[in-house]
């Protein structure tokens, strides 16, 4: 893991409030999308990107989540005028594009505890758009990211804990201590 040069957070445990941070995390999708464009197209910027887009939305189920989410980004809402799937609560295709989401693919990156791409890319989805979960679960997802995207993975144990402490309205430097101290050490 390493600090941010913005914020000094773990990256991206920043994001939204740090730019930087809210860029690495849109990254992780964006990483995914330039593979797919290079395996199925030859090339990371083919011509047609949004009809590619607008494909793969199509058929989430048939692609991994990551080209899923960044496909969804480059398609703009016609109710909020926002990057599809990304926009406030209640506008109501944002919410359809939201549910989608998560019928796409999740395989695990070689040498990280299985479920780890299912707990990153949750993590991932609500730090890119947190309207409407409270602040303390949207706080619980941003300072996850460093530890999962690091090959860890909490035990059902030490997410239930960790869970516990934000029902108890732990602050941002007691969760961070668990969630980098304990999460994926120990039995
Ligand atoms: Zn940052
Ligand atoms: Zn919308």
């Amino acid at each position: 893991m390493r600090r941010c040069g913005e914020c000094g957070q773990w990256e991206p445990a920043g994001a939204h409030g740090c730019a930087r941070c809210a860029r690495l995390v849109d990254e992780i999708v964006e990483e995914g999308w330039r593979a797919f464009l290079e395996r199925e197209f030859g090339a990371p910027e083919p011509p047609g990107e949004r009809l590619i887009a607008e494909m793969v939305v199509d058929e989430p189920d048939r692609h991994v989540w990551r080209v899923v989410d960044a496909a969804y980004d480059r398609l703009t809402c016609p109710e909020c005028g926002g990057r599809l799937s990304r926009g406030p609560a209640g506008c109501a295709p944002c919410d359809l594009a939201n549910g989608f989401r998560y019928s796409a693919i999740e395989i695990d990156r070689p040498g990280v505890p299985p479920g780890n791409e299912h707990a990153l890319r949750v993590n991932v989805a609500v730090t890119r758009r947190p309207y409407g979960i409270s602040a303390s679960e949207v706080l619980l997802r941003r300072l996850s990211l460093p530890a999962l995207l690091d090959g860890r993975l909490p035990t059902v144990e030490q997410a239930q804990a960790t869970k516990a402490l934000v029902g108890k309205g732990a602050s941002e430097a007691e969760l961070a201590a668990v969630i980098f101290g304990d999460w994926g050490s120990g039995p």
